[in-house]
C-alpha cells in the first residue's frame, strides 16, 4: 500500500500536500473531514491549518511557474532547465 516517498524533497512536499488536500476536505456543512476523522475536531474548512498549508504548498510548487507575466507576443524562454547540476 505505501509506496516510497519521492527522493527529491521538493516532490516529496508536493506528494504530502497533495494527500493533506485530498483528506482535509469540507462535508456538507463546512467542517473539516480529515480533521474530525484524525482528531474528532470540528474545524472550518477555512480554519484548517493542513488544508492552508497544502493550498499553499500546491501554489508554490505545483503550479506551473515558468510562463512570464508579462509580455504580449510569444518570447523564447531561454534556461528553463533550472536544475542545479552545473558545476
Ligand atoms: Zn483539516
Amino acid at each position: 500500500m505505501a509506496t516510497d516517498p519521492p527522493a527529491d524533497p521538493r516532490d516529496r512536499v508536493i506528494e504530502y500536500a497533495a494527500e493533506v488536500l485530498r483528506q482535509h476536505v469540507p462535508d456538507g456543512d463546512g467542517w473539516c473531514l480529515g480533521c474530525s476523522e484524525l482528531w474528532d475536531r470540528l474545524v472550518f474548512i477555512d480554519q484548517c491549518q493542513q488544508a492552508r498549508w497544502a493550498t499553499a504548498v500546491h501554489v508554490a510548487y505545483a503550479m506551473p511557474i515558468r510562463q512570464a507575466p508579462q509580455g504580449d507576443g510569444s518570447t523564447d524562454v531561454t534556461g528553463e532547465d533550472r536544475g542545479g547540476e552545473g558545476l
